[in-house]
């Protein structure tokens, strides 16, 4: 039998896949070094079909015109979360070092999931775990994993919450409650009832005070009432709508006096504790069984990337080990495996674009760029106390600011902000609290000046 041909053409060093790699870097080089980056805005999917169609062919179109097409039709159909004028949900600005280096990460096929296939990049991401551990106040011996993102980060620290109050119940020969329930303020971000969903337990919301912040009596008269039933309580770090930090010292106190799991969501607000000055916000942290934090949002890493720690990482690996006959080999071992920490097997190694801006950087630019976050927030606050067209709705606490414009509809907010995309100034659109039609500037690449939000309140005339 002859041995059949080897399909080679898309692995092979050759000429062509030397200039494919070669443009696509040269591409990936040019937006990664762009001086003025693009807002863009998004198409219709009709305008799209007509510009973009058909690239998907027997034969192929080749690097060359595929790469034209990204660049020239699709890559301008995708806001870029990373403009100086993003100031919409959570804007993203990835370190130049980070989104470089993620290039890197692929390049170098390494799977991130087990330490016998990735122990450099593990070992790597462990740095970066437990240096954010340390800054949060945790033991030395917290750890966790790089996950997808928040919603992923919550839901793996719930489920590892559950499987510990499941452990305890049989161990000390008591029965599991009818329905579980996970206790968190009415401010908690969406995913917090999203993760409940995919686990089909219970949300009970404690009562944040007026000014949204959640204290450890709301959590205790909650705590008491549903008693046993309640596997975690989950404390925000840092809402994703306002930047509001839960009192959560006092909610731990009250998760710990009923032996309670305390889980800090801080996906967005927790890379605040780098400054000095925030810390005292954040008190009780250091109490947590489980903490979040998104580098993808205000650590200046690309997508995507969630830091979760666990306290006490064994009771991760009960939770999330997954036995196949395939894996044994890995998981009869002693090794640190990622992908024993959360809902995940294969995985990236996503946490390495930090590793590699924090190594290259050292960590007082980290401080020093978030910090610069919070002062223009409150920079641009003061400014709105001193017009008479708008006022905030709330003090911001950190890099979010919340304001109306005075006498404005819905209607007047949506048709200025999509003004504002069209003329590619900025990205705002307006969001709403208690009903209240608002604006919101989400602050966090140092390429956002004083200037240019100035100009954007200018627009509103
Ligand atoms: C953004 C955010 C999440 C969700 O994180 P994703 O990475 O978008 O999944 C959860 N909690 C808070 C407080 C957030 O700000």
């Amino acid at each position: 039998m002859t041995a059949p041909s080897q399909p080679e053409k898309m692995h092979a060093i050759s000429e062509e896949t030397r200039h494919t790699v070669d443009d696509v870097l040269e591409y990936a080089r040019r937006r990664a070094l762009y001086e003025d980056i693009p807002l863009d805005k998004p198409m219709r999917p009709n305008d799209l079909a007509r510009l973009a169609s058909g690239s998907i062919t027997d034969d192929g179109i080749g690097a060359r015109r595929a790469i034209a097409l990204f660049e020239n039709v699709l890559a301008p159909a995708c806001i870029s979360t990373d403009h100086p004028g993003y100031l919409s949900f959570i804007p993203s600005a990835p370190s130049k070092a980070s989104l470089a280096f993620d290039v890197v990460v692929s390049a170098s096929a390494i799977y991130g999931g087990s330490w016998m296939e990735g122990a450099g990049a593990v070992f790597a991401e462990n740095e970066v775990l437990h240096w954010l551990a340390k800054e949060f106040g945790l033991p030395a011996a917290a750890g966790g994993v790089f996950v997808q993102g928040g919603t992923i980060g919550n839901l793996s620290a719930l489920v590892t919450a559950r499987d510990a109050a499941r452990r305890r119940n049989k161990e000390e020969g008591r029965a599991n409650p009818a329905r579980w329930v996970v206790v968190c303020s009415g401010e908690a971000h969406s995913s917090i009832a999203s993760a409940a969903d995919v686990m089909d337990v219970d949300v009970v919301t404690a009562a944040p005070d007026a000014d949204g912040r959640l204290h450890g009596e709301s959590v205790a008269r909650v705590l008491d009432e549903h008693g046993d039933a309640v596997f975690a309580v989950v404390a925000t770090g840092g809402t994703t709508n306002f930047g509001i930090v839960d009192d959560i010292a006092g909610v731990a106190a009250a998760a710990e006096e009923r032996g309670v799991w305390l889980h800090v969501d801080g996906a967005y607000g927790l890379a605040a504790m780098l400054v000095p000055e925030m810390r005292p916000a954040f008190a009780g942290v250091e109490l947590a069984d489980s903490v979040i934090v998104d580098p993808h949002k205000w650590l200046f890493a690309p997508f995507d990337a969630c830091a979760l720690i666990y306290r006490d990482p064994s009771l991760a690996l009960k939770a999330h080990t997954q036995k196949a006959e395939y894996l044994d080999t890995l998981t009869d071992s002693p090794d640190w495996n990622p992908s024993d920490l959360a809902i995940q097997l294969t995985r990236r190694s996503r946490g390495l674009p930090l590793w590699f801006s924090l190594a290259t950087h050292g960590t007082e630019q980290y401080r020093a760029t978030v910090k610069y976050a919070i002062d223009l927030a409150r920079r641009i606050a003061d400014e709105i106390e001193r017009r008479d067209s708008v006022s905030l709705v709330r003090d911001p606490q950190l890099s979010v600011v919340v304001f109306r414009r005075e006498g404005w509809s819905a209607a007047d907010y949506q048709a200025w902000s999509d003004q504002l995309l069209e003329e590619q100034k900025a990205f705002v659109v307006p969001s709403s609290h208690a009903g209240e039609p608002v604006l919101r500037f989400a602050i966090i690449s140092p390429l956002t000046t004083y200037e240019l939000l100035v100009e954007i309140l200018d627009s509103l005339g």
